[in-house]
């Protein structure tokens, strides 16, 4: 009897020494590069981590079997916070606290029989990898695209770190959860905005992403279509410009306002007697974050007067200019132009008692400003506009706009939300960032790799800072003493091209090689919602700025996404802090690894939640014992012969439609679906009585089909029947035309045992002794098959009956086709014929299964009149 536990390591140390999933590039073969998101290397691997994994393994799997050269890495995603936490906290080496968690890690997936090519891993935080972050970096400064400017961040005063826009969640710290705070800082970026219009562009070509997450993305880019408006200051040369999506309220313009943090705003109120209201103003404001600013329902509006008006292009008239804390300096040109039809705007305006002016109603009628309580935000119909008045909002827009260029009073303009990257952080688990400060050259490209150094103080601040020998430098151009950047990077700057290394992990001159070009595009990527937005859109930037550079020559690295459901246990999400966490080690111990990858590839569909339960588990692993048990059945390899019993007939053919079916769900990531039609067979196959040589047929096919699911079992029972090699590197099987009357013969018993169960319950008899069957004359299997052909194209009676008359039986076929068109559920799947369905009855066993005599008439050799109800596909019973 096979040990479902045991198999396990003796397998995996097999694929081990076998190096059976070693990829190799090779141009005649068609490549596949499946590919999960490579894990932070935390202790240790949750179920969540099991999922991902177990969907990936099983699609290389099933690629690798259909003949695909497969590449499917593994590595680590190293950097990062919380090694440098463990590292204040516990005073453990980062290094050491890291490589512990990835050996311990590593040896969690090998114990899963997961089929990684291991000699490609990678792991980010060694100077192996890191130095091609820098390489990359310098290219970027090279371009312009790598730049450093006095910038307002996010600051983490817990994490005493900058942090991007993207890692604050409602106003949080996405980490800490931290009360995020503002705060100037010179700061490295990368200029992800160059390629805004190629990011957004480019998601219309990856149709095999999830809607869901291209939307996101694009939210996150933000294009608008707008104006940059020019208003003068007055009595000024100056121009404020306004950048505006909305420029039909122009006419209800009663003041603009300047972001607090805008260089403008020193020079208009320099020596002015607003001096100290705008300092007081700017101090509040800088304990708030971005987010917190510009949300509508974040904190309290705050502003001030500035002293200055400025004249509205579009009527002439004059208007107060105020800073405030909701408008920010990052979007648009930092000023705005505020009026009644926005609703941050029009509480503004009412506590600091600036009048309002609406120009947009419902029906083009004024609306009484004193008395409104609130913004008016609706579309509508314009007035008190000018030309304008009278005209739908929307419609006007692009009127307007070419009203106010023509005038001279504004640009055409495009605007996005997306901001260049941030990439700086004060911390020391990150790669540095190889720049050499000079005072007299500016800064300089480092040598590289510019190397972690070891001897740092975790105190408060950045601890590279604490290395002096890291920071004294000689300045690379004139030889002078200059200052090394403390900086690190951004982890996601790691992970933005870790998939084209894989392709080329040794590679010593370049980041990678030609290699990617064979490998590249990632074709399935496997993983969470959560990176919809950074992670998947930092690498699709970082592909095409590395495109730019020459070094690969696709614009997308990921043709197919998948992101994996959420796990779920007892009704919430799995989490720590809930308290409901599966310990993978645990199924394992008390069951088996293949029946921890069985039970979470079939519970539910890859991209659905998964709802964790133990009856599905013990569900999963009777399955498995029952493929075993089939062994304990005489199996022999040889010929098929050609005259095999009708349920032999069945099960070949139930065989060729499984694989068909198995086939088509894995390709469309139908996991759970492949599951249960290969356990519907190997149900099927364990209930008939079957010659050996079809139990072995049987069997064989079973040991591929399972591979994807349940690897160990499948090699166990490949080697069991004989076989040379792993089942992992066989070929999948093809199916055989599927033979339908030996399926429909099946069904037909089926319902035959169905239809006479609910004759006895009718007539109350638990013990008959004898039961007639009537079949179908044997004329009425060739006029239904016709009549069947002639129903799809037609319903027309006369057509139909006309078109399979035949005179013998004119009278029974008009009542038979009456009877079906009205009833054509009775219409059979497949008609078959008077002898085959009399063969099958005989054989089924019913006798010895109802303990009565059963007896089978033709109807044409019947006076009954309960032999008229029979059909072809359905008997008529009668029970005595
Ligand atoms: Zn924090
Ligand atoms: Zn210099």
């Amino acid at each position: 009897m096979i040990d479902l536990k045991k198999i396990s390591s003796k397998w995996q140390k097999r694929w081990e020494d076998k190096d059976a999933f070693k990829a190799r590039e090779d141009p005649d073969r068609k490549k596949f590069y499946c590919l999960e998101m490579f894990p932070y290397p935390s202790a240790t691997l949750h179920i969540g981590h099991l999922r991902n994994y177990s969907i990936g393994d099983a699609f290389a799997r099933f690629k690798r079997l259909q003949g695909f050269n497969v590449i499917y890495p593994m590595g680590y995603d190293a950097f990062g916070l919380p090694a440098e936490n463990a590292a204040i906290k516990h005073k453990i080496d980062p290094e050491k606290w890291t490589f512990d968690n990835i050996n311990s890690i590593r040896k969690q997936q090998k114990a899963m029989g997961l089929s990684y090519d291991w000699s490609r891993e990678i792991i980010t935080c060694t100077p192996e990898y890191y130095k091609w972050n820098q390489w990359i970096f310098l290219k970027l400064f090279e371009k312009g695209l790598a730049y450093k400017k006095e910038a307002p961040v996010n600051w983490c005063p817990k994490c005493n770190t900058v942090l991007a826009n993207e890692q604050v969640k409602d106003g949080k710290c996405w980490r800490c959860s931290a009360e995020v705070e503002e705060k100037n800082l010179s700061q490295w970026f990368l200029k992800i905005t160059d390629y805004a219009d190629e990011l957004l562009s480019g998601l219309d070509k990856l149709q095999h992403w999830p809607e869901r997450v291209k939307t996101m993305q694009k939210n996150w880019i933000g294009k608008s279509h707008g104006i940059e408006i020019h208003f003068n200051l007055e009595d000024d040369s100056r121009v404020l410009p306004m950048y505006t999506t909305r420029p039909d309220t122009i006419f209800s313009v009663t003041f603009v306002v300047i972001a607090p943090e805008h260089p403008l705003v020193d020079e208009l109120v320099k020596g002015t007697k607003y001096e100290k209201d705008v300092e007081a103003i700017r101090k509040k404001v800088k304990k708030q974050s971005i987010i917190e600013r510009t949300t509508p329902e974040g904190k309290d509006k705050i502003g001030c007067f500035l002293g200055k008006h400025v004249i509205n292009p579009a009527n002439g008239e004059k208007v107060p200019v105020w800073i405030a804390n909701f408008v920010v300096q990052d979007y648009g040109t930092g000023i705005v132009m505020a009026d009644a039809h926005d609703q941050r705007d029009f509480e503004f305006a009412r506590k600091y008692k600036i009048p309002l002016k609406f120009v947009i109603s419902d029906d083009g009628s004024r609306i009484n400003p004193e008395k409104a309580t609130r913004a008016f935000i609706s579309d509508g119909v314009l007035f008190d506009s000018g030309e304008f008045s009278g005209m739908d909002n929307q419609e006007a827009i692009p009127d307007m706009i070419d009203w106010l260029v023509k005038k001279k009073a504004g640009k055409r303009s495009v605007n996005y939300k997306l901001k260049d990257w941030l990439i700086s952080r004060q911390r020391y688990w990150g790669t540095p960032i190889p720049i050499i400060h000079c005072e007299s050259c500016g800064p300089q490209p480092a040598t590289i790799p510019v190397i972690l150094p070891k001897k740092v103080k975790f105190a408060k601040g950045n601890p590279l800072e604490t290395a002096k020998d890291f920071v004294n430098a000689k300045c690379p151009k004139c030889g002078s003493h200059a200052r090394r950047e403390t900086d690190t990077m951004d982890t996601f700057v790691d992970s933005s091209w870790y998939f084209m290394r894989y392709c080329d992990p040794k590679n010593r001159t370049v980041p990678f090689g030609t290699a990617a070009r064979y490998w590249m595009p990632v074709d399935q990527y496997i993983g969470g919602i959560e990176h919809a937005v950074m992670h998947l859109l930092y690498a699709r930037f970082f592909t095409k700025a590395l495109r730019d550079l020459g070094l690969i020559d696709i614009d997308e690295p990921f043709s197919r996404l998948l992101c994996q459901g959420m796990l779920i246990k007892d009704g919430q999400k799995m989490s720590k802090s809930v308290g409901n966490i599966v310990d993978p080690a645990e199924i394992y111990e008390n069951y088996s690894v293949d029946t921890a990858r069985l039970f979470i590839l079939f519970a539910s569909l890859p991209e659905k939640e998964l709802e964790w339960n133990s009856e599905g588990v013990q569900g999963s692993h009777r399955f498995l014992n029952k493929v075993i048990s089939l062994t304990e059945k005489k199996y022999d390899k040889g010929a098929i012969p050609k005259d095999i019993t009708d349920q032999e007939r069945f099960i070949l053919s139930k065989l060729n439609s499984t694989i068909a079916s198995v086939t088509d769900h894995l390709e469309g990531f139908e996991l759970s679906l492949a599951a249960g039609k290969m356990m519907e067979f190997v149900n099927e196959v364990h209930k008939a009585e079957l010659s050996p040589v079809v139990t072995f047929k049987c069997l064989e096919t079973v040991s591929i089909l399972l591979n994807p699911f349940a690897p160990h079992l499948s090699e166990e029972l490949w080697e069991k029947l004989g076989n040379e090699g792993f089942s992992s590197r066989a070929e999948w099987p093809k199916p055989d035309k599927v033979d339908d009357s030996a399926l429909y013969l099946k069904s037909f018993i089926d319902n035959t045992r169905k239809d006479i169960i609910s004759v006895m319950e009718l007539v109350k008899i638990d013990k008959p002794e004898e039961i007639l069957l009537f079949i179908a004359p044997k004329w009425s299997y060739k006029a239904v098959k016709k009549l069947k052909s002639e129903m799809s194209k037609t319903r027309e009676m006369r057509h139909l009956i006309r078109s399979v008359m035949d005179k013998d039986h004119a009278k029974d076929i008009a009542t038979l086709v009456q009877r079906l068109v009205k009833d054509p559920k009775r219409l059979p799947e497949v008609v078959l014929d008077q002898a085959k369905e009399i063969h099958a009855l005989e054989n089924a066993g019913l006798d010895k299964e109802f303990g009565a005599k059963i007896a089978i008439v033709k109807a044409e050799e019947s006076q009954d009149n309960k032999a008229r109800q029979a059909l072809p596909g359905r008997a008529a019973i009668m029970i005595r």
